[in-house]
């Protein structure tokens, strides 16, 4: 059998103090030359997890493993973090603001071969779109712009893996898309592995090839993010990765949903509003206009449910509406 890229092997990591905070019992095996999303709640263990991986926390039981060989902890190492990893949070500290953008950058390559240098320092600025910025100041760059930079260090001394704790949080959306269909495109071209820590579920569902479901510092699931998304295992997944209507089961029963289950979970794409003469028993009560679409929220029973629609204009509040629920999940 060949020897797992990188994987952790039941590792334990208790913070000091009365409630239980860290990480219990975890272990995983990262897919090399992929995206590994890993998405919970706050406090759940992500960055703790990102942390032990990279070699900046040592575990209290279990190892880290990269290549077969276990990472040293902080304690072990002059430079805390394993040689062949890189990390970039939402903090971009280390940029030199008052040095240029390609300076930033290349500065973290050795000066023994000046042309390779240059080479690779314009390879990268180009990777990551920012070529036309490499004669600019750090401090008059936007935040993605400082990203684009963090992450250009991160990547000019080659490592097999770059781990990301939530690094866009501060960059605008429409920034963001961008920086995440490149990082995509590196890891395709170059074979990069990427771990990423993120609370955004379009980011996690569109950039990852792997999710994986951290709660109270425990693995609760993993997979594709499509089959998480259609098929999760935990109601806890359903929230963290969608605007999801929940319903008792008592509730339920208003809407021809027979089930003994708790919870009764219908996505908003689930509900489907169909055209019917007769039965008209839901209201709609809320029209939320979203540009390319619209959520409606509508109401029989006073059990209001969010539904997508992707014709805006098209109802109004008081519209009587006829339901039909394609699909729903039992937790
Ligand atoms: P996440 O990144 O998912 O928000 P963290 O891994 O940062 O979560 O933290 C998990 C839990 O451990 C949280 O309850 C947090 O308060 C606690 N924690 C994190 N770092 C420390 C620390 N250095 N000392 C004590 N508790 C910590
Ligand atoms: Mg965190």
């Amino acid at each position: 059998m060949a020897t797992p890229f990188l994987q952790a092997i039941s590792i334990n990591k208790t913070y000091p103090g009365e409630r239980f905070a860290g990480l219990r019992k975890t272990s995983l095996s990262i897919h090399p030359k992929n995206i590994t999303a890993i998405i919970g709640e706050s406090g759940s263990g992500k960055s703790t997890l990102l942390k032990l991986l990279y070699g900046l926390l040592s575990p209290d039981e279990g190892e880290v493993q990269f290549n077969g060989e276990r990472i040293w902890g902080p304690e072990e190492k002059l430079i805390p973090g394993h040689d062949h990893m890189k990390m970039v949070t939402q903090d971009t500290d280390g940029l030199n603001i008052y040095a240029k953008v390609w300076d930033n950058i290349a500065g973290l390559m050795p000066n023994t071969d000046v042309a390779a240098k240059k080479e690779r320092t314009q390879q990268v600025l180009k990777q990551l779109n920012i070529l036309h910025l490499a004669d600019k100041q750090a401090c008059y760059l936007s935040g993605g712009e400082k990203q684009r930079v963090a992450i250009a260090r991160a990547l000019i001394t080659r490592p097999e893996v770059l781990l990301l704790d939530e690094p866009f949080n501060q960059v605008d959306t429409s920034f963001r898309e961008g920086l995440q269909q490149d990082i995509r495109q590196i890891v395709e071209e170059t074979g990069l592995t990427v771990i990423m820590v993120s609370h955004d579920p379009a980011e996690a569902l569109s950039m990852a090839d792997e999710l994986i479901v951290l709660k109270d510092g425990e693995i609760l699931e993993a997979g594709h993010p499509q089959s998480l998304y259609q098929n999760p295992q935990h109601l806890y997944t359903a929230r963290l990765l969608t605007n999801c209507n929940v319903l008792s089961s008592a509730d339920a029963k208003h809407y021809g949903i027979r089930s003994k289950a708790e919870h009764i979970v219908i996505y908003p794409e689930w509900a489907i509003i169909t055209s019917s003469w007769t039965r008209k028993n839901w209201m709609v009560k809320q029209v939320l206009f979203k540009g390319s679409y619209e959520d409606l929220v509508v109401e029989k029973r006073s059990v209001t449910l969010r539904l997508l629609n992707s014709k805006p204009g098209k109802y109004a509040a008081g519209d009587k509406v006829h339901l039909k629920v394609k699909k729903y999940l039992e937790f």
